[in-house]
């Protein structure tokens, strides 16, 4: 990316939105770091601009959002990501949430179900100098088989129940963070531990758009 007038502008609201994720509780300076650095202005349309650092979610075309700033953290902090892992994203949207993954140096892969959006989001991210392992134009609800298994998976969408072909995916040590249930989400984190065993922790409310079945 070359820094413009246009990016300049926006290093001190960034950094006012960090500050604020971390009074909100944020721990995690890898993944503080990480929203420090994206530039989150150029995942939306250029005239919401100036919302682009307010803790919000915003519209990106197609019905959809980009994650509010906190929600993105806060399930990252809970995704507990170390560098060099394999990371298999369901709902690219807008791309912004791939690329707080790439900055803490996962290897991503990411299914999303709209195919403008995915193509958009294919040339943003190279546009950015993000580069995810596949993004992939599909049905999140059975995850990516092909590149299974995972160290961490993240559903950015609500899922009505827990979709099994992403609970076999997971890697025994694997984590996988997703928002379960209709209308408000329970933020659910799956752990698999090494024989195979699976657990269920239950954090805060969140209120997602609908993980939907099939392509679009
Ligand atoms: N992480 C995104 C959030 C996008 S909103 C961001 O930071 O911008 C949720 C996304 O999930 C939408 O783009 C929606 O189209 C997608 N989605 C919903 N159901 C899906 C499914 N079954 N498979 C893949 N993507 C899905």
């Amino acid at each position: 990316m070359t820094p413009n007038d246009n990016d300049l502008k926006y290093f001190r609201p960034r950094r006012e939105l960090v500050e604020l994720l971390r009074s909100k509780g944020i721990r995690d300076e890898s993944v503080l770091q990480a929203i420090e650095r994206i530039p989150r202005h150029r995942f939306i349309d250029p005239a919401l601009g100036p919302y682009a650092y307010e803790d919000r979610p915003l519209p990106i075309g197609s019905e959809q959002t980009i994650s509010q700033p906190f929600t993105v953290a806060y399930m990252t902090q809970l995704l507990d990501l170390k560098p060099g892992m394999k990371v298999l994203e369901i709902g690219t949207g807008s791309g912004y949430q791939t690329a707080v993954l790439l900055e803490m140096g996962a290897r991503v892969y990411s299914v999303e179900r709209i195919k403008s959006l995915y193509e958009e989001t294919k040339e943003r991210l190279e546009a950015l100098g993000y580069y995810p392992e596949r993004l992939v134009y599909g049905d999140g609800y059975k995850g990516l088989p092909a590149f299974a298994p995972y160290d961490r998976i993240i559903v950015t969408a609500a899922a009505p129940y827990v979709p099994p072909a992403l609970v076999e995916q997971l890697a025994p040590g694997g984590k996988m963070v997703i928002p379960v249930g209709k209308g408000t989400q329970d933020m659910w984190r799956i752990i698999k531990d090494e024989s195979g065993n699976v657990m269920t922790e239950k954090y805060e409310k969140f209120a997602f758009v609908p993980l939907k079945p099939g392509k679009a």
